[in-house]
C-alpha cells in the first residue's frame, strides 16, 4: 500500500492569526477547511502526524459524500484514484446469501459505496485546497492548548518544529479525532454509550474469483465482515467488548480457527496472517457531545460524536459536519466576525442526525450483533424480517439509511458561488 501526497511544515511560514484554525486534518478538517477556503476565509489546518498514512481507518465514502464532491466538481478526481466500488452488503447465513442493503436500488446520482483508501481521500482535499491562496495546512503541528480571553476561545497553542507556538484566531475548531485534546481543554459535557463490541481488523488477499461486496459471516459466537478492497480482503472480526486481551493472548491461531469455522474457502491463504502484529484493535466507542461549543470554539466530527462502525458511517457524519458547518459559518468568518448563534445553529441541525444515527446503530448491537455474539449455534434471518425486508417500503430502508443517512448536507448554492 503507498501514501500518495505528504506536506511539510517547510510549505508554509505559519501564520500568527488567521480566521479559522481547525486542529485535525481528517475527513471533518479537510472537508471544513477546503470549503472555507474556497469560500475566502483565511484557514489554517493543523495535523499532528507527517502524512495522512493510516490503516483501517474507515476508507467508506458513502453516496451522500460522493454527491458532496460531485457539488464541488472533485468527483472525477475522486474516482480516478484506485477504488472498489460496493453495492450490496449481504449475510451469508445457512440458507445462501440474504441482502442487508442494496445501494444499486436507490435513485441517487452514486448508488455504491467507494471502499477509497482514506489517505488518498484526504490527500485529494489537501491537494485540491492547497491551490488556494486563502488555505493552509501545517503538518507535523499537534494543537495543545486552547487560548481563553473574556469568556470566550481566541486562539490556540500548537506544538510544531520544536516550539510551542500561539495563533489568534475568530473560529477555533476541535476535528481532531475521537481523543480530541481541544474538546477536553473545553470541558465539554458528553454522554457516553456502551457499545458491546470491540473490531479486530487485518487484511487477506483477494482472489480475482471471489465473491464481491460486503459480505457478513455468522455464527458459533461469531461475526466476520469481509470487505471488497478491490485486491485485498479488509476482514473485520468482531468479538465482545474487552474480549481482545484473551483472543490475541491465545495467538493468532485463534482468529484463524474462527475465520476457518465461518469461511472454509479462505483456508487457503489464513498463513498471510503471520501474528497478533498483523492484527490492530478497534476499541468501539459512542458518545456525543451534550454541547458542541463554546464562544469562538466549535467541535465537529468525532470529536463531537464518536461513532461505532455500525453502517461505516462515521467519516461520512463528518463529512456531513464540516458541509453543514461550512454552510453556517463561511460568510460570518469572511467577515471576520462569529456569533454563539451560529454555533449554535450549527450544533442543532447536527444533533438530530447524530442521535438518530446512534440509535439505529444501538438497536442493531443489541438485537442484531449481541445476540449473533452470545449464541452459540448457526445464524439465520428470522422469517418475520425476511417477510419485511422484501416489501418495497422497507427494503431499501437499510441502503437509503447507511449510505444517504439523516439529513444529508449539500454545500449551500451561497457557499458554492464564493469562490475565490
Ligand atoms: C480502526 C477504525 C476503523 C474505522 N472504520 C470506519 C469505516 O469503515 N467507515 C467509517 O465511516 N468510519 C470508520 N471509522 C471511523 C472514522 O475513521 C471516523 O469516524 C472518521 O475518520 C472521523 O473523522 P474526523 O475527521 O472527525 O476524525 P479523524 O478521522 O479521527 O481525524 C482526526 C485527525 O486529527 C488529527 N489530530 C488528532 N489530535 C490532534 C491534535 N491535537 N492536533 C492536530 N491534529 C490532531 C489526527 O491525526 C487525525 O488526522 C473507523 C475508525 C477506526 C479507528
Amino acid at each position: 500500500m503507498e501514501a500518495s501526497a505528504t506536506v511539510k511544515p517547510a510549505d508554509m511560514r505559519p501564520p500568527e492569526r488567521v480566521a479559522c484554525c481547525i486542529a485535525g486534518g481528517g475527513p471533518a478538517g479537510m472537508m471544513l477547511g477546503l470549503l472555507l477556503a474556497r469560500a475566502g476565509v483565511d484557514t489554517l489546518v493543523l495535523e499532528k502526524h507527517k502524512d495522512f498514512l493510516r490503516d483501517f481507518r474507515g476508507d467508506t465514502v458513502h453516496p451522500s459524500t460522493l454527491q458532496v464532491l460531485d457539488d464541488l466538481g472533485l468527483i472525477d478526481k475522486l474516482l480516478a484514484l484506485r477504488h472498489s466500488q460496493v453495492d450490496k452488503v449481504q449475510l451469508l447465513t445457512s440458507r445462501g446469501l440474504f441482502t442487508i442493503g442494496d445501494f444499486s436500488r436507490l435513485r441517487i446520482k452514486y448508488p455504491y459505496i467507494a471502499l477509497v483508501p482514506q489517505w488518498d481521500f484526504l490527500s485529494m482535499l489537501a491537494d485540491e485546497a492547497k491551490r488556494l491562496p486563502t488555505f493552509r495546512l501545517l503538518m507535523e503541528a499537534e494543537a495543545q492548548r486552547l487560548v481563553r480571553e473574556s469568556g470566550g476561545v481566541t486562539g490556540l497553542q500548537y506544538w510544531a518544529d520544536g516550539q510551542m507556538r500561539t495563533i489568534r484566531t475568530v473560529l477555533t475548531v476541535a476535528a481532531d479525532g475521537r481523543h480530541s485534546t481541544l474538546r477536553d481543554q473545553a470541558k465539554l459535557p458528553i454522554v457516553e454509550n456502551s457499545p458491546p463490541m470491540d473490531v479486530l481488523w487485518f487484511s487477506l488477499p483477494r482472489a480475482p474469483s471471489d465473491f464481491a461486496n460486503i459480505v457478513f459471516r455468522a455464527g458459533g459466537s461469531k461475526l466476520i465482515a469481509f470487505i471488497d478492497r478491490f485486491d485485498y480482503w479488509q476482514v473485520g472480526y468482531i468479538i465482545p467488548k474487552g474480549a481482545a486481551q484473551q483472543i490475541l493472548a491465545q495467538g493468532v491461531d485463534a482468529v484463524k480457527q474462527g475465520l476457518h469455522e465461518l469461511a472454509p474457502e479462505f483456508d487457503d491463504r489464513l498463513d498471510t496472517l503471520e501474528s497478533v502484529d498483523h492484527i490492530k484493535l478497534l476499541t468501539v466507542q459512542s458518545n456525543r457531545l451534550r454541547r458542541w461549543w463554546l464562544p469562538g470554539f466549535l467541535c465537529i466530527g468525532d470529536a463531537a460524536h464518536a461513532m461505532t462502525p455500525v453502517g461505516g458511517v462515521g467519516i461520512n457524519l463528518a463529512i456531513q459536519d464540516g458541509v453543514a458547518a461550512a454552510n453556517a459559518l463561511w460568510s460570518p468568518l469572511t467577515r471576520q466576525r462569529i456569533d454563539d448563534g451560529s454555533l449554535a445553529a450549527v450544533q442543532r441541525r447536527r444533533t438530530w442526525p447524530t442521535e438518530m444515527t446512534q440509535a439505529m446503530q444501538a438497536l442493531v448491537q443489541k438485537r442484531i450483533i449481541h445476540a449473533v455474539l452470545t449464541s452459540d449455534g448457526p445464524v439465520d434471518v428470522p422469517p418475520l424480517l425476511r417477510f419485511f425486508l422484501r416489501l418495497p417500503l422497507v427494503r431499501d430502508f437499510p441502503a437509503r439509511f447507511v449510505g444517504v443517512g439523516v439529513r444529508p448536507e449539500r454545500p449551500s448554492p451561497a457557499l458554492l458561488a464564493a469562490r475565490v
